[in-house]
């Protein structure tokens, strides 16, 4: 398998603009949820950035549970976040959710992500795998480090390697935090593969207390970087204001995890 670390020893290095990720630095995504405006988006993407961040995340094509929640603003969120680029320097990272979509990722996006409710619709795998953009592709709410994998040998097989994988918890009997963050994927994953990983643990946790110390704990296990949801105004957010940080906490994030290794 193209994926397998015993075809490919080296570990793969994947360049969004100046950032590498999978190199010797951490690389640190973050954003809202979703983009909900301009002012709005601008100023997370400030105040981001001061602290440290180098990926820029918001969802401009919403996923949500239910049909009556906010579902994104589409290309006009696709323009903020380009805005954000050409303001900021930030490369930006926002979701696909139809292979309608790739003329407009082509256009404005620097990272595709596919959430973990696609994570196995093939024919988006396979036009991703076709963009040739940079894929961050989330682990499914059930499925196993395996079939997770032969997602990402979709994309790969149709000749783009530039894949990130992206740790956002997964679905146990425990009720307590959103989901389970399963910290074994990283090891798991640098012994079977050569891409790198993220981990997202505002996902993981949904809840704004338990991103920090999950965040350090990925970094101490290896990860290669973290996307966070971070929002200025929280309790106005339109889509997973409990689990995003306060740009204050994000910023004593980002300044505990130099001690632990080095940030790009
Ligand atoms: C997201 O990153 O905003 C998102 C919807 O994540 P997931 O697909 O992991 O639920
Ligand atoms: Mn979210």
């Amino acid at each position: 398998k193209l994926v397998s670390r015993e075809l490919h020893p080296k570990p793969s290095i994947i360049h969004v603009g100046d950032v590498a990720v999978g190199g010797d630095r951490l690389v640190v995504i973050a954003g809202p949820c979703g983009v909900e405006d301009r002012k709005r988006t601008l100023e997370i993407a400030r105040a981001v950035r001061k602290c440290g961040a180098v990926l820029f995340r918001g969802g401009a094509f919403k996923p949500r549970t239910s049909p009556y929640s906010f579902q994104g603003l589409g290309e006009e969120g696709l323009k903020i976040l380009s805005e954000v680029r050409d303001e900021t320097g930030m490369g930006v990272v926002t979701e696909m959710t139809s292979p309608s979509q790739a003329d407009l990722m082509m256009k404005y996006v620097d990272v595709v992500q596919i959430g973990a409710r696609n994570m196995q619709n093939f024919e988006l795998l396979k036009c991703v795998g076709r963009l040739g953009k940079p894929v961050l592709l989330k682990r499914g709410l059930s499925a196993t480090i395996e079939e997770w994998l032969m997602s990402a040998e979709y994309i790969l097989s149709e000749g783009n390697d530039q894949v990130m994988l992206c740790e956002r918890g997964i679905r146990t009997f425990e009720r307590y935090t959103r989901n389970t963050l399963d910290l074994t994927a990283v090891p798991v994953i640098k012994k079977l593969t050569h891409l790198p990983i993220i981990i997202d643990p505002s996902h993981a946790t949904g809840i704004r207390e338990m991103v920090s110390p999950m965040a350090r704990a990925a970094i101490a296990a290896g990860a290669d970087g973290l996307t966070i949801e971070v929002h200025t105004e929280p309790e106005k957010a339109l889509s997973d204001g409990p689990q995003s940080l306060y740009p204050e906490q994000f910023e004593q994030l980002m300044r505990d995890l130099y001690v632990i290794a080095p940030v790009v």
